[in-house]
């Protein structure tokens, strides 16, 4: 009887010291170095996590940096990612038009590239993208306003201003050209009317895509259009805008039975921007999930080390000024007071008390 409980104790521990040094041996590819652009946002946080996990997963190390919005320091990083040996460098720009020169030295020494959910341009040295149908992110925001104010049914004239991303991503231009897809036959009928006459990604972006930014711009329109009109909706393209146009709507009287909220719309699915639908506050948002994503971004790693092309979905879209790079496009999900708990809570991606 002794015996044999030493027996399946030195069965125990021989197997966990197996596990202890298989995970060891299998830390040793790699490594892959993520270079993500801010903190600031929580979503490029859970990017980073996800990715880290699921890599390590697969036995690779991993060097995971943040730049602070900062686009000299995210270069630096890179330089100092490729000096180090990295072999895949997944990168999502700061600014993606940046990038030329460290991705040559990249190049050079053979390490290959994926841009993550920002394109990077003006280079021949991107490998894959990987991010979401970033188009049709701009349509579910713009579609969410459609339906809100009833527009299918020819109710209006309604005023709308609009808010652009950062000019640098170049996602923030599929964002504003996907939504108006869907605004641009009402704003042309007069069945919503952009009181400023601020349209364009040239009149209506937000550099780096600061809420303060965003918040002093509502500030100027409420206060320059909109003193005897109100505002029904306005277009914004991530929760962190969004929080900062209702925090300027609030200071002027928004909010209250006589004053309602206009229709918000808003990206990422942040904590605060669940927080604030559910105060009636924010009216929507575009949830993608970073666990996909990241999910993606580590099997198109996995496949060009081992020398097999990864799986893509789109060849046509992404062309970033010297060649279409191959893409894996997720899908977004558009998100409001009737979905949160399902696709946030039931998918795992929240936790119910962190948005209550
Ligand atoms: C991302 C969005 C995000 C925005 C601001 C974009 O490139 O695709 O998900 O809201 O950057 O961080």
């Amino acid at each position: 009887m002794k015996r044999k409980f030493l027996k399946t104790l030195l069965a125990i521990a021989v197997t966990g010291a197996l596990g202890a040094t298989s995970l060891v041996q299998a830390q040793n590819k790699g490594p892959i170095a993520i270079s993500m652009p801010t903190k600031s946002s929580a979503r490029w946080i859970a990017d980073g996590a996800n990715m880290v996990k699921y890599f390590q997963e697969k036995g690779y190390k991993t060097d995971l940096q943040y730049a602070d919005d900062d686009i000299p320091n995210q270069l630096a990083q890179i330089e100092n990612m490729v000096t180090k040996g990295a072999k895949v460098l997944v990168i999502a720009a700061i600014d993606g038009t940046t990038l030329s020169d460290v991705l040559q030295k990249a190049a050079d020494k053979g390490v290959k590239v994926i841009a993550y959910d920002r394109l990077i341009k003006g280079s021949k040295n991107v490998d894959y993208y990987a991010t979401f149908d970033n188009f049709q992110v701009g349509v579910l925001q713009a579609s969410y306003i459609e339906k809100a104010l009833d527009l299918k049914a020819g109710k209006g004239p309604y005023n709308i201003e609009l808010f652009g991303g950062s000019p640098d991503d170049n996602n923030a231009f599929f964002f504003y050209n996907g939504a108006m897809s869907v605004l641009k036959p009402y704003i042309d009928s007069g069945k919503l009317v952009v009181r400023s006459k601020q349209l364009g990604m040239d009149k209506v972006s937000t550099l780096r895509w600061d809420g303060a930014v965003a918040q002093a711009r509502m500030d100027n329109l409420l206060s320059a259009y909109y003193t005897k009109d109100k505002v029904d909706a306005v277009l914004s393209p991530y929760d962190g805008l969004s929080i900062g146009i209702i925090s300027s709507l609030k200071g002027v009287g928004y909010g209250t039975p006589k004053l309602p909220m206009p229709v918000v719309t808003g990206q990422d699915a942040e904590v605060q921007s669940i927080k604030s639908i559910l105060k009636k506050e924010q009216t929507s948002t575009v949830f993608k999930d970073t666990r996909e994503l990241a999910k993606v971004t580590v099997a198109m790693a996995d496949a060009m080390l081992a020398g097999k092309p990864p799986e893509v979905n789109d060849t046509k879209t992404y062309n970033n000024g010297v060649k279409v790079v191959p893409s894996y496009l997720l899908k977004p999900v558009s998100v409001d007071i009737t979905n949160w708990k399902q696709t946030l809570v039931d998918s795992g991606y929240y936790k119910e008390s962190q948005l209550k």
